[in-house]
Formats: structure tokens, sequence, C-alpha cells
């Protein structure tokens, strides 16, 4: 079959600490420290075979993610930029929709012919983090795209217990439609997951802030527009991506670039100041840090991006303002249901935010494109629909 696949040098950094595992797996925690000149190959792959808990699919729909450019793309230093769990060589591709073609001999309640999507997260269900509900942060995850194979080709086994049933969508939309926004209900989930399942205190009405209008924040968006909220402030210093924030229904879209992030959103706020801020570009240092004023009393900020940053956060100001901060990482554990449904009722329409629908065979020039983050998602479709 063909397929994507990421390679790169193995060569830890002086000094940068690799426990036993991670050394002998080739799987670290942070692949900014260890892994160098990161690229990006199209080709043949041996076809993947069935274990009996999973089920085969034909990839229909794989969105490319900020972390798949993060992958591919280099620092100065010559290392990958994404600071995450990456093994290599591996094929890419974790946002991703299919049909079934196969299905093992243990699988319960899924058919040939089913359209699902499928979480990245390899959640174990048998750990300490697992057990107690927290699938997100499972103590023996693996990645789909990032450890193992991925979606950037024309066939995956995925276990059962992962995939969610698009037939709600299909239904609305017809089939074609409903695989494209299959791939997006992973970041969806990504943008579901940090609003509305970590502080759990969303309040329709209330002032939103999001700082970056790549797909996570624009997820964001529909969102909190879905569920009732007054002023959305989009920022973002992309005038392209600004403008897709408009089209999904920001109040306003601003650059950040140069300007008093406080004094720019007490202005949109009309005085009253911002109740949830949401990070979705990954740089809190420049985006969540400087706030002070603008923070409204009892001000949420959830904080989604991953762009290695270092902030240095005002926890003065915030016990001042009695404000929550929390991180949130990944979209397993419930979002995709709901996400699917919001997909299905038509509350969000995420195909609001694809600029391009192209052939796997174009996956490389897709990503040299994605390099000026001009786009906010472009969809790769590896077998016909
Ligand atoms: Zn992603
Ligand atoms: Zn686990």
């Amino acid at each position: 079959m063909k397929a994507l696949t990421l390679s790169a040098e193995w060569a830890p950094k002086p000094g940068y600490d690799l426990t036993e595992k991670e050394r002998e797996l080739r799987r670290p925690r942070n692949a900014n420290m260890t892994w160098k000149g990161p690229r990006i190959t199209l080709g043949d792959a041996p076809d993947p075979s069935l274990k009996p808990d999973q089920v085969m699919l034909a990839i229909a729909a794989v969105g490319i993610c900020g972390s798949d450019m993060h992958m591919y793309e280099a620092g100065e230093d010559g290392y990958m930029v994404y600071p995450g769990l990456v093994h290599t060589p591996n094929i890419i591709g974790h946002e991703f929709s299919g049909r079934i073609i196969e299905v093992g001999a243990e699988v319960k309640d899924l058919r040939v012919g089913d359209l699902v999507a499928v979480e990245e997260i390899q959640w174990c269900g048998e750990c300490l983090a697992c057990r107690r509900g927290f699938v997100n942060h499972c103590l023996d995850i693996e990645e789909l795209g990032f450890t193992i194979p991925g979606a950037m080709a024309q066939y995956l086994p995925v276990r059962a217990k992962y995939c969610w049933k698009l037939d709600e969508v299909a239904e609305r939309y017809g089939e074609e439609e409903a695989l494209v926004m299959g791939a997006m209900v992973e970041p969806t989930g990504v943008s579901y997951q940090g609003l509305f399942n970590r502080l759990r205190n969303w309040l329709p009405g209330n002032n939103v802030v999001i700082f970056g209008a790549g797909p996570i924040g624009l997820a964001a968006e529909a969102l909190v527009i879905a569920a009732g909220a007054n002023q959305v402030i989009v920022f973002d210093p992309s005038e392209s991506r600004r403008a897709f924030a408009d089209k999904m229904g920001a109040s306003v879209s601003l650059d950040p670039t140069g300007i008093d992030l406080d004094e720019a959103i007490m202005q949109h706020t009309f005085g009253s100041g911002v109740d949830y801020v949401v990070e979705c570009a990954g740089f809190a240092d420049r985006t969540i840090e400087p706030l002070d004023r603008c923070l409204a009393v009892n001000a949420s900020i959830i904080d989604i991006g991953m762009g290695g940053d270092e902030p240095t956060l005002p926890i003065v100001a915030y016990k001042r303002m009695g404000v929550q901060y929390a991180g949130s990482l990944g979209h397993a554990g419930g979002p995709f249901q709901q996400v699917i449904r919001l997909m299905a009722s038509g509350r969000i329409d995420m195909r609001k935010m694809v600029s391009a629908r192209l052939p796997l065979a174009e996956a490389p020039a897709a990503f040299k494109r994605l390099e000026n983050r001009q786009d906010a998602k472009i969809i790769l479709q590896p077998n016909p629909l």
C-alpha cells in the first residue's frame, strides 16, 4: 500500500536524560531532544494484517495536524520541533475516518461497511490513570501516528474500542461528507476536552478569548459558539487564519503582534473582561503570560497549545482574581461521541476550516504548502470515497 513515512536520525542532545526504556524503544517523551533532521517520504509500505480485536479500515480522509507539521519541521538546531512522544520511522496521520473493510473475530459491535472516526490516543484501560478515568494521561500510552503506524496510508488496522461510528452524520450529510467531517472529530475533540471536560465550569454567556486560529483554535471557536458564548475574540498573526476565524463566527479577530493584549481584550469585552481563555497557539509565554487586567473574576484559562514554550505564569494575579488554570491534553474518554452529535445536529460544521481536499499522492506538497500557516486544515484522501 501507499503510505507517508516520517524518518529522522536518533541523536539525543548531550545532557538529555533518557530512561533505559526510552533508549531501548527509541520512543522519547521529548522528540525535540532526540530526533534530528526529520523528513517525510511517500512510498510503498507492507499491507497491514488484522488482530482479533481490530477492524481494518480503508482510510477515507486524514487531516494534516499542527503536530504533524511540528514532527516534519526542524528548529534552528536541526532537531524536530514537536516536543512530545515520537518514534521513527513511522507512518504518521492521526486525524482520520475510514470505512471498515474487515472485522476481527473478537469484535462485537462493528460491521463491514461501517464508517468510523478513531481515537488517536491508544489508552490501555488498565493503568492507574485509565482506571481513574483519565485515559488521555494513560501511563502505558501508544499514540497512533506518533509511536505506532497512523493513517496517512491506504489501510490501517485499529482496535474496535477506539472507534466511533459516523452513521448519524452520514444520515444528515451523506457518506462522503460524513467521512470528511469524521477526520475532524479528533482535533475538535481536543478542543472539547479542554473546554468542557477539564474544569467543568463552562457557562453560556461567557466572554471568550482564543489564541491561535489553527484547527484547534477554530474548533474551540465553533464549540463555544455552539455552547452559547457571548464575545468571541480570536488572536492570530496570520491574516488568512483570521479570515477563517471570521468565517466561523468570531465577534472579532485580531493580530496580536505588538499590541497590548489586556487593553484589546478589555475593549472588545466592553470593559467586563474575559471569562474563558483558550490557548491553542503553543506560545503561552506570549499569550497567557501577559494577561492580567483583562481577566474577569473567576476566569478560566485552558492551555492546549504545545509549542515547546516555557511560560512564567502570573500566579499572584490568578490568586487575586480567583482564576483557575488547567492544562489539557487529548480527546479520548467521551468527546468523540459529543463532537459527532454536534456535527450530526448541524450545530458545528468543521468543513468551514478545510481549505483543500487532496489525494495522498500530494501529501509532500501539502506539507510544504502548510509551512507558512496560511491554510487551516488540509484533508488527504488516500482512497476514493
Ligand atoms: Zn492532531
Ligand atoms: Zn492506561
